[in-house]
Protein backbone atom coordinates (compact mmCIF):
# COMPACT_ATOMS: atom_id res chain seq x y z
CA UNK A 1 0.00 0.00 0.00
CA UNK A 2 1.63 3.77 -1.20
CA UNK A 3 1.50 5.58 1.93
CA UNK A 4 -0.45 8.15 0.46
CA UNK A 5 -3.31 5.85 0.48
CA UNK A 6 -3.39 6.18 4.22
CA UNK A 7 -4.78 9.41 4.04
CA UNK A 8 -7.85 10.20 5.54
CA UNK A 9 -6.32 9.05 8.60
CA UNK A 10 -6.08 10.93 11.68
CA UNK A 11 -3.83 13.33 10.67
CA UNK A 12 -2.10 13.61 13.84
CA UNK A 13 -0.68 10.11 13.82
CA UNK A 14 1.04 11.19 10.59
CA UNK A 15 2.00 14.18 10.75
CA UNK A 16 5.80 14.90 11.55
CA UNK A 17 6.00 18.25 9.60
CA UNK A 18 4.25 20.23 12.33
CA UNK A 19 2.72 19.77 15.50
CA UNK A 20 0.25 22.58 16.16
CA UNK A 21 -1.37 22.35 13.02
CA UNK A 22 -1.97 18.71 13.60
CA UNK A 23 -2.77 18.56 16.97
CA UNK A 24 -5.09 21.54 16.01
CA UNK A 25 -6.71 19.25 13.17
CA UNK A 26 -7.73 16.59 15.43
CA UNK A 27 -9.23 19.10 17.71
CA UNK A 28 -11.60 19.78 14.94
CA UNK A 29 -11.39 16.32 13.53
CA UNK A 30 -10.69 17.38 9.90
CA UNK A 31 -9.48 14.66 7.85
CA UNK A 32 -6.60 15.14 5.22
CA UNK A 33 -5.14 13.21 2.26
CA UNK A 34 -1.50 13.73 1.94
CA UNK A 35 0.65 14.28 -1.31
CA UNK A 36 -2.66 13.89 -3.20
CA UNK A 37 -2.16 13.43 -7.14
CA UNK A 38 -4.33 16.82 -8.75
CA UNK A 39 -4.45 15.19 -11.97
CA UNK A 40 -7.08 13.23 -10.23
CA UNK A 41 -8.95 16.30 -9.74
CA UNK A 42 -8.54 18.65 -12.40
CA UNK A 43 -9.71 18.74 -15.99
CA UNK A 44 -6.36 19.10 -17.61
CA UNK A 45 -5.32 15.98 -16.03
CA UNK A 46 -2.08 16.57 -14.97
CA UNK A 47 0.09 18.27 -12.39
CA UNK A 48 1.90 17.89 -9.51
CA UNK A 49 0.93 16.85 -5.70
CA UNK A 50 -0.97 18.57 -2.93
CA UNK A 51 0.62 18.79 0.09
CA UNK A 52 -2.79 18.23 1.87
CA UNK A 53 -6.18 17.48 0.27
CA UNK A 54 -9.64 17.37 1.94
CA UNK A 55 -12.96 17.26 1.09
CA UNK A 56 -15.08 19.02 3.66
CA UNK A 57 -18.91 17.43 4.16
CA UNK A 58 -20.66 20.34 5.40
CA UNK A 59 -20.62 24.27 5.22
CA UNK A 60 -19.56 24.48 8.88
CA UNK A 61 -16.17 22.07 8.20
CA UNK A 62 -15.57 24.40 5.16
CA UNK A 63 -15.57 27.00 7.03
CA UNK A 64 -13.98 25.73 10.20
CA UNK A 65 -11.25 24.15 7.69
CA UNK A 66 -10.42 27.60 6.10
CA UNK A 67 -10.48 29.24 9.67
CA UNK A 68 -7.94 26.50 10.59
CA UNK A 69 -5.46 27.33 7.91
CA UNK A 70 -5.90 31.07 8.45
CA UNK A 71 -5.04 30.46 11.94
CA UNK A 72 -1.96 28.57 10.87
CA UNK A 73 -0.99 30.41 8.07
CA UNK A 74 -1.57 27.57 5.84
CA UNK A 75 -1.69 29.19 2.21
CA UNK A 76 -4.77 27.32 1.02
CA UNK A 77 -6.77 26.57 -2.40
CA UNK A 78 -10.20 26.15 -3.12
CA UNK A 79 -11.05 23.69 -5.76
CA UNK A 80 -14.34 23.27 -7.42
CA UNK A 81 -14.68 20.55 -10.00
CA UNK A 82 -10.83 21.79 -11.31
CA UNK A 83 -12.51 22.37 -14.71
CA UNK A 84 -10.69 25.64 -14.88
CA UNK A 85 -7.71 25.15 -12.85
CA UNK A 86 -4.32 23.84 -13.59
CA UNK A 87 -1.59 22.76 -10.77
CA UNK A 88 2.19 23.48 -11.10
CA UNK A 89 4.24 20.68 -11.94
CA UNK A 90 6.57 20.55 -8.68
CA UNK A 91 2.78 20.18 -6.25
CA UNK A 92 0.78 22.74 -4.12
CA UNK A 93 2.33 22.95 -1.35
CA UNK A 94 -0.52 24.11 0.67
CA UNK A 95 -4.12 22.49 1.39
CA UNK A 96 -6.57 22.45 -1.26
CA UNK A 97 -9.89 22.44 -0.22
CA UNK A 98 -12.31 20.73 -2.48
CA UNK A 99 -16.30 21.46 -2.71
CA UNK A 100 -16.80 18.50 -4.00
CA UNK A 101 -19.26 16.81 -1.09
CA UNK A 102 -20.95 20.38 -1.09
CA UNK A 103 -23.96 19.24 -2.43
CA UNK A 104 -27.33 20.50 -1.34
CA UNK A 105 -29.92 21.98 -2.71
CA UNK A 106 -33.30 23.83 -1.50
CA UNK A 107 -35.93 24.75 -3.79
CA UNK A 108 -38.74 26.92 -3.14
CA UNK A 109 -41.71 27.62 -5.63
CA UNK A 110 -43.78 31.31 -5.54
CA UNK A 111 -46.01 31.32 -8.31
CA UNK A 112 -44.05 30.97 -11.53
CA UNK A 113 -40.99 32.13 -9.26
CA UNK A 114 -38.20 29.37 -8.69
CA UNK A 115 -35.69 30.39 -5.71
CA UNK A 116 -33.07 27.65 -5.44
CA UNK A 117 -30.03 27.76 -2.94
CA UNK A 118 -27.04 25.72 -3.74
CA UNK A 119 -24.17 24.77 -1.98
CA UNK A 120 -20.96 25.48 -3.78
CA UNK A 121 -20.48 21.69 -4.76
CA UNK A 122 -23.03 21.65 -7.17
CA UNK A 123 -22.70 20.52 -10.27
CA UNK A 124 -23.81 22.21 -13.52
CA UNK A 125 -24.82 19.02 -14.69
CA UNK A 126 -26.80 18.23 -11.62
CA UNK A 127 -28.37 21.27 -11.25
CA UNK A 128 -29.75 21.04 -15.34
CA UNK A 129 -30.92 17.74 -14.82
CA UNK A 130 -32.70 19.02 -11.53
CA UNK A 131 -34.06 21.79 -13.75
CA UNK A 132 -35.36 19.34 -16.59
CA UNK A 133 -36.95 17.31 -14.51
CA UNK A 134 -38.68 20.26 -12.49
CA UNK A 135 -39.20 22.16 -16.25
CA UNK A 136 -37.55 25.04 -14.78
CA UNK A 137 -36.18 27.26 -17.32
CA UNK A 138 -33.05 29.68 -17.92
CA UNK A 139 -30.16 28.02 -17.73
CA UNK A 140 -30.05 25.44 -20.82
CA UNK A 141 -27.45 26.99 -22.29
CA UNK A 142 -24.86 26.12 -19.66
CA UNK A 143 -26.00 22.17 -19.81
CA UNK A 144 -22.15 20.88 -20.65
CA UNK A 145 -20.00 23.27 -19.00
CA UNK A 146 -18.30 20.87 -16.87
CA UNK A 147 -17.95 23.40 -13.30
CA UNK A 148 -19.37 23.49 -10.40
CA UNK A 149 -21.75 26.41 -9.25
CA UNK A 150 -19.56 27.96 -6.89
CA UNK A 151 -16.57 28.06 -9.32
CA UNK A 152 -19.54 29.13 -12.44
CA UNK A 153 -19.88 32.40 -9.48
CA UNK A 154 -16.61 32.47 -8.97
CA UNK A 155 -15.42 32.80 -12.68
CA UNK A 156 -18.75 33.95 -13.94
CA UNK A 157 -19.06 31.39 -16.32
CA UNK A 158 -20.64 32.05 -19.51
CA UNK A 159 -22.05 30.68 -22.87
CA UNK A 160 -23.49 31.46 -25.60
CA UNK A 161 -24.63 34.87 -24.88
CA UNK A 162 -25.78 34.07 -21.08
CA UNK A 163 -23.78 34.54 -18.23
CA UNK A 164 -24.32 32.85 -14.80
CA UNK A 165 -25.12 36.21 -13.28
CA UNK A 166 -27.90 36.62 -15.34
CA UNK A 167 -29.48 34.57 -12.89
CA UNK A 168 -28.20 35.25 -9.48
CA UNK A 169 -30.37 35.98 -6.67
CA UNK A 170 -27.11 36.63 -4.03
CA UNK A 171 -24.30 34.58 -3.07
CA UNK A 172 -23.54 33.60 0.43
CA UNK A 173 -19.57 33.80 0.82
CA UNK A 174 -16.95 33.38 3.54
CA UNK A 175 -14.99 35.97 4.56
CA UNK A 176 -12.28 37.76 6.90
CA UNK A 177 -13.92 34.64 9.30
CA UNK A 178 -17.79 35.17 8.60
CA UNK A 179 -20.36 34.29 6.49
CA UNK A 180 -22.57 36.91 4.89
CA UNK A 181 -25.25 36.94 2.34
CA UNK A 182 -24.15 39.35 -0.74
CA UNK A 183 -27.21 40.59 -3.15
CA UNK A 184 -26.73 40.48 -6.62
CA UNK A 185 -26.67 44.40 -7.01
CA UNK A 186 -23.71 44.33 -4.62
CA UNK A 187 -21.29 42.41 -6.67
CA UNK A 188 -19.19 44.26 -9.20
CA UNK A 189 -19.40 41.09 -11.51
CA UNK A 190 -17.84 41.32 -15.15
CA UNK A 191 -17.32 39.35 -18.04
CA UNK A 192 -15.99 36.12 -16.73
CA UNK A 193 -14.87 37.67 -13.08
CA UNK A 194 -17.52 37.11 -10.50
CA UNK A 195 -15.89 40.02 -8.42
CA UNK A 196 -15.70 37.72 -5.44
CA UNK A 197 -11.85 37.67 -5.11
CA UNK A 198 -10.48 37.29 -1.77
CA UNK A 199 -13.90 35.39 -0.69
CA UNK A 200 -15.30 31.78 -0.88
CA UNK A 201 -18.48 30.87 -2.01
CA UNK A 202 -20.20 29.14 0.40
CA UNK A 203 -23.99 28.93 -1.22
CA UNK A 204 -26.17 30.14 -4.51
CA UNK A 205 -29.01 31.35 -4.52
CA UNK A 206 -31.01 31.73 -7.97
CA UNK A 207 -33.84 32.81 -9.30
CA UNK A 208 -35.37 30.83 -12.04
CA UNK A 209 -38.87 30.94 -14.28
CA UNK A 210 -41.09 27.57 -13.86
CA UNK A 211 -42.60 26.88 -17.56
CA UNK A 212 -43.26 23.94 -17.12
CA UNK A 213 -43.99 22.00 -19.77
CA UNK A 214 -41.31 23.29 -21.90
CA UNK A 215 -38.96 21.21 -23.50
CA UNK A 216 -36.29 21.84 -21.22
CA UNK A 217 -34.43 18.56 -21.96
CA UNK A 218 -34.66 19.55 -25.91
CA UNK A 219 -32.85 22.34 -25.11
CA UNK A 220 -30.21 21.60 -22.75
CA UNK A 221 -29.60 18.41 -25.79
CA UNK A 222 -29.54 21.37 -28.64
CA UNK A 223 -26.36 23.62 -26.67
CA UNK A 224 -24.71 20.05 -25.95
CA UNK A 225 -24.59 19.14 -29.30
CA UNK A 226 -22.95 22.58 -30.36
CA UNK A 227 -19.93 21.47 -27.83
CA UNK A 228 -20.32 18.29 -29.49
CA UNK A 229 -19.68 19.81 -32.83
CA UNK A 230 -17.42 22.53 -31.72
CA UNK A 231 -15.04 21.45 -28.95
CA UNK A 232 -12.24 18.75 -28.33
CA UNK A 233 -14.45 16.89 -25.64
CA UNK A 234 -12.44 13.80 -26.11
CA UNK A 235 -9.15 15.19 -24.91
CA UNK A 236 -8.76 16.50 -21.44
CA UNK A 237 -8.58 20.86 -21.42
CA UNK A 238 -10.11 23.35 -19.26
CA UNK A 239 -11.97 25.10 -22.06
CA UNK A 240 -11.44 28.31 -23.48
CA UNK A 241 -7.86 29.47 -22.17
CA UNK A 242 -8.67 32.89 -22.82
CA UNK A 243 -10.94 35.43 -22.51
CA UNK A 244 -12.79 37.46 -24.96
CA UNK A 245 -11.63 41.09 -25.52
CA UNK A 246 -14.38 43.23 -26.92
CA UNK A 247 -14.29 42.17 -30.48
CA UNK A 248 -11.36 39.86 -30.43
CA UNK A 249 -12.33 36.61 -30.37
CA UNK A 250 -9.27 34.66 -28.99
CA UNK A 251 -9.88 31.50 -31.01
CA UNK A 252 -9.88 33.22 -34.39
CA UNK A 253 -6.83 35.44 -33.35
CA UNK A 254 -5.26 32.30 -32.61
CA UNK A 255 -6.20 30.17 -36.02
CA UNK A 256 -5.40 33.34 -38.48
CA UNK A 257 -1.71 33.32 -36.79
CA UNK A 258 -1.47 29.54 -37.85
CA UNK A 259 -1.28 28.45 -34.51
CA UNK A 260 -3.65 25.66 -34.74
CA UNK A 261 -1.98 22.41 -34.12
CA UNK A 262 1.07 24.00 -32.59
CA UNK A 263 2.70 21.48 -29.93
CA UNK A 264 5.14 21.87 -26.78
CA UNK A 265 5.38 18.45 -25.01
CA UNK A 266 1.84 16.60 -25.03
CA UNK A 267 -0.12 20.01 -24.62
CA UNK A 268 -1.24 21.55 -28.57
CA UNK A 269 -3.64 23.58 -29.41
CA UNK A 270 -6.93 22.10 -30.62
CA UNK A 271 -7.41 21.61 -34.74
CA UNK A 272 -11.12 21.41 -33.65
CA UNK A 273 -11.36 24.91 -31.64
CA UNK A 274 -8.24 27.32 -31.53
CA UNK A 275 -8.92 28.61 -27.96
CA UNK A 276 -8.68 25.18 -26.43
CA UNK A 277 -5.13 24.01 -25.50
CA UNK A 278 -5.54 20.04 -25.05
CA UNK A 279 -3.43 17.58 -23.38
CA UNK A 280 -2.70 14.65 -26.02
CA UNK A 281 -1.53 12.41 -22.88
CA UNK A 282 1.25 13.45 -21.35
CA UNK A 283 1.33 16.39 -20.95
CA UNK A 284 3.12 18.86 -18.22
CA UNK A 285 1.45 21.96 -16.36
CA UNK A 286 5.36 23.18 -17.76
CA UNK A 287 4.26 22.27 -21.58
CA UNK A 288 0.95 23.62 -21.36
CA UNK A 289 1.72 27.03 -19.81
CA UNK A 290 4.82 27.37 -22.18
CA UNK A 291 2.70 26.85 -24.99
CA UNK A 292 0.38 29.69 -23.51
CA UNK A 293 3.06 32.07 -23.31
CA UNK A 294 4.51 31.36 -26.99
CA UNK A 295 0.59 32.14 -28.09
CA UNK A 296 0.59 34.92 -26.10
CA UNK A 297 3.86 36.26 -27.33
CA UNK A 298 3.00 36.15 -31.37
CA UNK A 299 -0.82 37.31 -30.21
CA UNK A 300 1.21 40.56 -29.33
CA UNK A 301 3.96 40.73 -31.68
CA UNK A 302 1.54 40.69 -34.38
CA UNK A 303 -1.60 41.57 -33.65
CA UNK A 304 -0.54 44.28 -30.46
CA UNK A 305 -3.33 42.24 -28.37
CA UNK A 306 -2.51 41.04 -24.65
CA UNK A 307 -4.67 38.31 -24.34
CA UNK A 308 -6.15 37.65 -20.76
CA UNK A 309 -6.02 34.08 -19.54
CA UNK A 310 -9.00 32.76 -18.28
CA UNK A 311 -7.18 29.41 -16.66
CA UNK A 312 -6.30 30.11 -12.72
CA UNK A 313 -2.98 28.36 -11.65
CA UNK A 314 -2.83 27.37 -8.02
CA UNK A 315 -0.48 29.46 -6.12
C1 LIG B 1 -14.72 21.07 -21.90
C2 LIG B 1 -14.88 22.35 -21.14
C3 LIG B 1 -15.80 23.29 -21.57
C4 LIG B 1 -15.95 24.50 -20.89
N1 LIG B 1 -16.85 25.41 -21.34
C5 LIG B 1 -17.01 26.57 -20.67
C6 LIG B 1 -17.96 27.53 -21.12
O1 LIG B 1 -18.67 27.34 -22.08
N2 LIG B 1 -18.06 28.68 -20.42
C7 LIG B 1 -17.30 28.96 -19.32
O2 LIG B 1 -17.46 30.01 -18.71
N3 LIG B 1 -16.39 28.05 -18.87
C8 LIG B 1 -16.23 26.87 -19.51
N4 LIG B 1 -15.31 25.97 -19.06
C9 LIG B 1 -14.46 26.30 -17.91
C10 LIG B 1 -15.02 25.88 -16.54
O3 LIG B 1 -15.82 24.72 -16.64
C11 LIG B 1 -15.86 26.99 -15.90
O4 LIG B 1 -15.13 28.19 -15.77
C12 LIG B 1 -16.38 26.57 -14.54
O5 LIG B 1 -17.27 27.52 -14.08
C13 LIG B 1 -15.28 26.41 -13.50
O6 LIG B 1 -15.85 25.78 -12.38
P1 LIG B 1 -15.02 24.75 -11.50
O7 LIG B 1 -15.88 24.35 -10.35
O8 LIG B 1 -14.47 23.66 -12.31
O9 LIG B 1 -13.86 25.72 -10.99
P2 LIG B 1 -12.38 25.34 -10.59
O10 LIG B 1 -11.56 25.05 -11.80
O11 LIG B 1 -12.37 24.34 -9.51
O12 LIG B 1 -11.92 26.75 -9.99
C14 LIG B 1 -11.81 27.87 -10.84
C15 LIG B 1 -11.54 29.10 -9.96
O13 LIG B 1 -12.67 29.31 -9.13
C16 LIG B 1 -12.27 29.27 -7.75
N5 LIG B 1 -13.35 28.63 -6.99
C17 LIG B 1 -13.95 27.44 -7.24
N6 LIG B 1 -14.93 27.23 -6.34
C18 LIG B 1 -14.91 28.29 -5.51
C19 LIG B 1 -15.66 28.66 -4.35
N7 LIG B 1 -16.63 27.88 -3.85
N8 LIG B 1 -15.38 29.85 -3.75
C20 LIG B 1 -14.39 30.65 -4.23
N9 LIG B 1 -13.64 30.35 -5.29
C21 LIG B 1 -13.90 29.19 -5.92
C22 LIG B 1 -10.97 28.48 -7.72
O14 LIG B 1 -10.20 28.81 -6.57
C23 LIG B 1 -10.33 28.91 -9.03
O15 LIG B 1 -9.70 30.15 -8.86
C24 LIG B 1 -15.15 24.75 -19.73
C25 LIG B 1 -14.23 23.80 -19.29
C26 LIG B 1 -14.10 22.59 -19.98
C27 LIG B 1 -13.11 21.57 -19.49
Amino acid sequence: MKWRNLGYFLFTLILPFNKTWGFRVFINMILFKLYEPMKNHLSFACGGEAKFYTEPKTIDEFTKTISECKKLKRKYFILGNGTNTLCPDEGYNGVVISTKALNNILLTKYNDKVFITLEAGVSLFKLNKLLADLGIEGLEWSYGIPGSIGGAVFMNAGAYGHDIFEFVDYVVVYSRGKSKKIKKEQIKYSYRNGGLNGKVVLKVGLKLICSCPRPIREKQLYYMKKRIESQPLDYPSAGSVYKRQDKNIPAEIIDKLGLKGAIIGGAKVSEKHAGFIINTGHATTKNILDLMEKIEAKVLLERNIKLEREIKLMS
